[in-house]
């Protein structure tokens, strides 16, 4: 049988998105902007991983010709290299690449990399499992299997990035599936695939990044169980043939923001607690600053007191209303790409909040979380980490009113403001503009950081940040005078 180490794993995320991948390639998709930034950034993490495995050597273009990349693989193992970066072995038609494999005074030790932080995902057991499993079997068994990946909590205090602290090596050897388990899925996946496309359940979150999804969820619609209910508890409506929520019988459960929902739903009707609207409307103080910030999260840190993956905000902006009825002034910050953007933020929030007042962000937690990161990591005067550490204090979120106490049909079951913004306020959308999402605006601060952009298409790339990021902070303000004409 051929199969690779992907296919096995895709074998062991989800039966039958292995049977699709090999039986029904038409309706696989492309990955999205998104996932193969995530695919682009394991790439560059493994080319840096090389370097804690110095002197190493790379078995060059094994995908194009897995054959000469066995017998290359073969003869540096032979000569005895420090360590052999992307080893290639086949058992029985089982084809592997080793990331690195490292040399020891008395054998090999195998070595798998991800860019993956924090959480170690059950299906890097399956990975580096058949990975062993083949060596095992070609006669290299691995002395040690490690996962090497990013340790989150690695605080860059230096200008470049400790590869012996950016790099945590977890050993998986107690973790890994035994030969007879490997052999029984085989077996398996020997049967699916002359079968029948399979039937499984589907999952929300295990779904997300398969390139089958849309196939997969093509008859599942926007108001669908899954938009109210996670994992088991929506699974188990669907099984027992109630698809959307406004199927679901009134008073289902327990929890009566889910009973509010299914009403909505059923009834096409908005649902409003007049009373909790009015509370949180009365506790907004003036001056009212609705903030946005926007960021970007290098998985190896940029720059000094930073951390893998952490969000570190390169823009915001900011609509300032001092009294009822009055104004509004719109600030903003742009980092030019070229230093650390903190520090020009900082600098901006000093400048433009003051000592009192409430502040606004949709989904606040983000905003306070960036705000306290800044006065904790960056250098700074102690007045200007105290200043930003109260301005913490004053947040309110404009999701909250969203959560359980407004809920209109085409919010979908969710309070993110780009569902509520198109309920509440359809003549404001983010259709056509050149940045559209937080995800653009990322990439497009990759773009600003990277300085390759001719100056005439960085300045339409500025205006575009700009244009994405003042529309977040101005959907608040539509979105908290819906609240007001609710409740008048
Ligand atoms: S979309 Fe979900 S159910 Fe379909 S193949 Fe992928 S993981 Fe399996």
């Amino acid at each position: 049988m051929n199969l690779s180490k992907s296919q096995y794993t895709k074998y062991r995320s989800c039966p039958k998105r292995l049977w699709l991948y090999r039986n029904k390639k038409e309706v696989l998709t492309p990955p999205s902007p998104a996932l193969q930034k995530i695919f682009d950034r394991g790439h560059q993490i493994g080319e840096l991983a090389w370097k804690r495995f110095p002197s190493g050597v790379l078995v060059k273009d094994g995908y194009q010709n897995p054959q000469e990349a066995i017998k290359r693989t073969q003869e540096l193992m032979a000569q005895g290299v420090p360590a052999i970066y992307e080893a290639a072995f086949d058992y029985n038609g089982i084809l592997v690449f080793v990331d690195i494999l490292e040399k020891t005074p008395t054998g090999w030790n195998l070595v798998e990399v991800k860019s993956s932080g924090r959480e170690i995902d059950p299906i890097y057991v399956d990975d580096i499992s058949i990975q062993r499993y083949v060596l095992t079997h070609c006669g290299v068994t691995p002395e040690h299997c490690y996962l090497m990946h990013i340790n989150s909590d690695y605080f860059m205090e230096t200008d470049e990035p400790d590869l012996q602290q950016l790099f945590l090596l977890t050993p998986m050897d107690s973790e890994l599936s035994s030969d007879e388990d490997i052999e029984e899925n085989l077996e398996d996946i020997k049967k699916l695939l002359v079968g029948p496309e399979p039937t499984v359940e589907l999952d929300k979150s295990g779904c997300a990044d398969c390139e089958c999804h849309d196939y997969c969820w093509k008859d599942i619609p926007q108001d669908s169980v899954f938009a109210l209910l996670r994992g088991n508890r929506a699974r188990k409506f669907m099984a027992q043939g109630i698809v959307r929520v406004a199927d679901l019988p009134p008073n289902s459960f327990d929890n009566e923001k889910y009973n509010r929902w299914v009403e909505v739903l059923r009834t096409g009707k908005t649902y409003i607690d007049h009373a909790a609207v009015a509370a949180w409307l009365n506790k907004l103080e003036y001056p009212l600053y609705y903030l946005d910030f926007e960021t970007t999260q290098p998985v190896v840190p940029l720059w000094k007191y930073s951390r893998p993956y952490q969000q570190i905000p390169f823009q915001f902006s900011l609509h300032v209303q001092h009294e009822p009825n009055g104004k509004f002034e719109h600030y903003e910050y742009l980092s030019t790409g070229k230093e650390d953007p903190r520090y020009g933020c900082v600098d901006a929030l000093l400048k433009y909040i003051g000592n009192s007042g409430t502040i606004l962000a949709h989904n606040a937690a983000f905003e306070k979380t960036r705000m306290k990161e800044m006065a904790h990591d960056l250098p700074m005067p102690g007045s200007d980490a105290k200043r930003l550490l109260d301005m913490t204090e004053r947040f309110m979120d404009t999701g909250d009113p969203f959560k359980q106490d407004f809920l209109h049909p085409k919010m979908h079951c969710s309070w993110s403001i780009k569902k509520v913004l198109p309920a509440l306020v359809p003549n404001m959308t983010y259709e056509g503009m050149a940045v559209a999402n937080g995800g653009d605006a990322m990439d497009a601060f990759d773009v600003l950081y990277s300085e390759k952009l001719p100056p005439a298409e960085l300045e339409q790339l500025r205006k575009d940040l700009l244009k994405y990021c003042e529309q977040d902070t101005w959907a608040m303000v539509k979105l908290v005078d819906a609240l007001r004409d609710s409740v008048q």
